[in-house]
């Protein structure tokens, strides 16, 4: 990987150990961008070819896979970062999840029952379109448990997220990060256009009130949650060109470090010759 490469992700990575600071994040920042929004789509297009290559090096080699965990507010833009960016994968090699309010089953079980079996399998690529890490977010904002319980996910995701690792599974974090002006205007656009209507719920207009307790929950669930095996990044998201392709980049730098290979030799299972 080049140095640039590693460069230019850089900007979006949360240091371990330290906070986002997510105030100080411009969400309309375009810092990096490769040019204009037309080039950063021709781009963009560039990057999901690369990404089918990387791919199918990964289902090929059918040893390790790549979970990417996509969080944000409600409208942040997981699920257009999802519809662009794997626009070019093969469908057998991706595992999409989306996490909703938990079932009574699921909340009969400790938080990481549900999130554990939906995890990639050696080859793929999972997506989580939210997470376990809703167990520190919504959870916290709402007061869904009490203190005491939430905060001690924070080391009970640590060891999840490394027993993944340890298994063979990159784990990568995308928070999708917009303004509170940015997600009333992308509201205000469901609420006014027939064909995203549907998107509409209750719930995205009633935690208007509560951003800053969302951003406060984040910026902690950031700083003590990313490490050097599975870091967080912070993608500005107010320009969804601009995001879908920092997506790209962050996914591609992600691929490349982990470096899939063509078996060089053909599966033990097979015949020596005809
Ligand atoms: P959406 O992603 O728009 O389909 O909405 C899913 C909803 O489920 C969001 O309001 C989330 O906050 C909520 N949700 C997801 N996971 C949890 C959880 N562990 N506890 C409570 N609510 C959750
Ligand atoms: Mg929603």
């Amino acid at each position: 990987m080049a140095d640039h490469d590693r460069g230019r992700v850089a900007r979006w990575r949360v240091r371990p150990g330290h906070p986002p600071l997510l105030a100080r994040r411009r969400p309309d920042d375009l810092t990096g961008a490769p040019g204009d929004r037309a080039a950063t789509e021709g781009a963009t297009a560039r990057q999901i070819e690369e990404l089918a290559s990387w791919q199918d090096r990964l289902w090929a080699e059918g040893r390790r896979s790549l979970l990417v965990v996509l969080q944000g507010v409600d409208a942040a833009g997981k699920d257009g970062t999802i519809k662009h960016v794997f626009r070019g994968v093969n469908p057998q090699g991706v595992r999409v999840a989306s996490f909703k309010e938990p079932t009574p089953l699921e909340l009969a079980h400790d938080f990481l029952w549900r999130v554990h079996r939906l995890v990639p399998a050696a080859g793929e690529i999972g997506i989580f379109n939210r997470s376990h890490y809703e167990d520190v977010l919504v959870v916290r904002v709402h007061e869904l448990v009490p203190e005491a319980v939430w905060r001690a996910r924070f080391d009970d995701i640590v060891a999840f997220e490394r027993i993944l690792g340890h298994g063979g599974t990159s784990v990568v974090k995308l928070m999708l990060h917009i303004s509170f002006e940015e997600q009333g205007a992308r509201l205000g656009d469901r609420l006014a256009r027939p064909d995203k209507q549907w998107k509409l719920q209750s719930s995205d207009v009633a935690e208007r009130p509560r951003w800053e307790a969302y951003m406060a929950a984040y910026e902690e669930a950031l700083a003590r949650t990313g490490t050097e095996e599975s870091p967080w990044y912070v993608v500005p998201g107010d320009r969804k060109w601009f995001r879908n392709w920092v997506v790209g980049e962050i996914l591609l730098h992600t691929l490349a470090a982990m470096d899939p290979r063509y078996p060089t030799r053909p599966r033990p299972d097979v015949p020596a010759g005809p």
